[in-house]
């Protein structure tokens, strides 16, 4: 077994079979993607559309990639025929661009609305009272060509775990009153995206159904 297979094979033995790895292949080249691949690994995700597109020819179909990182609205095009979930949902205006785009190629994009849980970084999203204002003022029901999923986050790079289960706990929290106050009849908006290397087991105790782990598969960066 390769490294990369052993890595995935142990990350899967500690995970809740319910929660859903995502394979963080940035900066890693398409060999090892493959290694991942063959153990049966097939959720992957990327944060820049370049390097996506770059990659996403030289491997198999029925990889399910998502994109995690900021994504500028013109390079949204690119994406929107292929990719699996769009994770990185960070602005009102984001939402309606990837919904014209998939519109146009009569597609259905799943995606999740990033929100900024590490208060003291400077992190992408929303925040919960902006997001709120959106959701009450738009017409997201009109936007027929998108399906929000659920919401994704952050937390903040520190040892200090207390504060770091802070900040998945008020993630979940704010998954539920999204799902009270707009989702309640979406079955579909489920997901909870938080996890990464460091921080993953205190995101599945606080409830992830979905975590982005890079380094522990593929090694540093
Ligand atoms: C890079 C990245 C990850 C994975 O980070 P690791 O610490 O390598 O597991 C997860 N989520 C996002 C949004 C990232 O940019």
């Amino acid at each position: 077994m390769t490294k990369i297979e052993e890595n995935i094979y142990n990350l899967k033995l500690k995970l809740p079979s319910d929660v859903r790895l995502v394979a963080v292949s940035k900066t890693k080249p398409a060999g090892d993607i493959i290694e991942a691949y063959n153990t049966g690994q097939r959720y992957f995700g990327e944060n820049r559309v370049q390097e996506l597109l770059n990659k996403k020819d030289l491997l198999p179909e029925d990889i399910e990639w998502h994109l995690i990182g900021h994504l500028q609205s013109n390079k949204v095009k690119y994406i929107v025929p292929f990719i699996a979930m769009i994770q990185s949902i960070d602005t009102y205006k984001l939402l309606v661009t990837v919904n014209s785009e998939a519109l146009k190629i009569n597609r259905i994009v799943d995606c999740l609305l990033q929100i900024h849980i590490a208060i003291e970084e400077t992190k992408f999203g929303f925040l919960m009272s902006e997001l709120c204002e959106n959701l009450q003022s738009c017409d997201i029901s009109g936007l027929k060509n998108i399906r929000i999923c659920g919401v994704m986050g952050m937390a903040t790079f520190t040892s200090d775990t207390n504060k770091v289960k802070k900040e998945f706990g008020y993630l979940r929290n704010c998954f539920q009153s999204l799902k009270d106050c707009y989702f309640k009849s979406e079955t579909y908006f489920k997901e909870i995206s938080m996890g990464m290397s460091g921080d993953y087991e205190l995101a599945v105790q606080e409830g992830s159904t979905m975590v982005r782990i890079g380094s522990l598969i593929f090694g540093e960066r």
